[in-house]
């Protein structure tokens, strides 16, 4: 689904990713680990648009997206999860993730005096399916809370859940279990095979914790340096010499 062609993002003369080769499959859940430094989250990023890369190809169901800006990466169901911005924490999670989808009718000026009984409905719809994606991920009790009251591990289930208010295909899920008690990592896994599954959502992950990735992910991929180590089950990833190395070398 997704390729990318030896790809380069260098900082001034620092090459954070120096040349990473590798294929996402559709209806995978990847892996992405390596030590500290590796590139993981700057590939991420320029996979997702939010850098452009010095050089290198990526590609989404063959068609080239290097470069492409998150909005386009977005209407084409590729998205990034991103911690939920200050701005929006006094907003309640069902409004969080009404905010959502784009271009909605209320945000144009003329809708208020034209199209009032069409954003009533609009609006109607928006609240439906976000209560639907809050009992999704067990935490419809949440919908009426402020967002920035919630706990960590609801954050990040609630980050997740802004992916599913739009048709994604492809989700980047960058440490999500990062900070989250056992309990709530579970229900965070749970969602995560379950959208893989009943949504057909391929994810990408990049997580330290080697449990989460070792019940999730099939294949795993290391990168350490800006570049793919190696690539497999976690179980031939942790057996990969070049690998142990990597991760001793920190
Ligand atoms: P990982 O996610 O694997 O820990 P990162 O992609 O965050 O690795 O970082 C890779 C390297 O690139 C690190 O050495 C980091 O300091 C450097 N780096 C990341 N972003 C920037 C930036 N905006 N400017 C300069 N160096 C950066």
């Amino acid at each position: 689904m997704i390729k990318v062609k030896d790809l380069h993002k260098h900082f001034g003369g620092f090459h954070a990713v120096d040349g990473a080769n590798l294929e996402i499959a559709e209806g995978s859940i990847t892996g992405l680990i390596g030590p500290n430094g590796a590139g993981k989250t700057t590939l991420f990023n320029v996979i997702a648009g939010v850098l452009e890369p010095t050089a290198g190809r990526v590609t989404m169901a063959g068609k080239d997206i290097t470069g492409l800006p998150p909005h386009e990466l977005f209407h084409k169901g590729l998205l990034r999860t991103f911690q939920i911005a200050h701005e929006f924490s006094s907003m309640t999670c069902r409004e969080n993730l009404m905010m959502v989808p784009g271009n909605q009718s209320g945000e144009r000026l003329w809708n208020t005096w034209f199209g009032r009984r069409r954003i009533a409905n609009e609006e109607r719809a928006l609240r439906a399916k976000a209560d639907e994606v809050l009992e999704f991920l067990t935490i419809e009790h949440l919908a009426d809370h402020r967002a920035g009251q919630v706990s960590g591990g609801q954050k990040k289930l609630l980050e997740l859940g802004r992916t599913m208010m739009v048709d994604a295909r492809i989700v980047f899920l960058d440490e999500v279990g990062a900070g989250v008690n056992r309990t709530l990592l579970n229900t965070i896994a749970d969602a995560i095979i379950r959208l893989n599954k009943e949504r057909q959502y391929t994810f990408v992950v990049i997580e330290h914790d080697m449990d989460f990735i070792g019940r999730l992910c099939d294949p795993v991929i290391c990168m350490a340096e800006g570049r793919v180590l190696a690539e497999g089950t976690l179980a031939e990833i942790k057996a990969n010499e070049q690998v142990i190395e990597a991760y001793l070398g920190t």
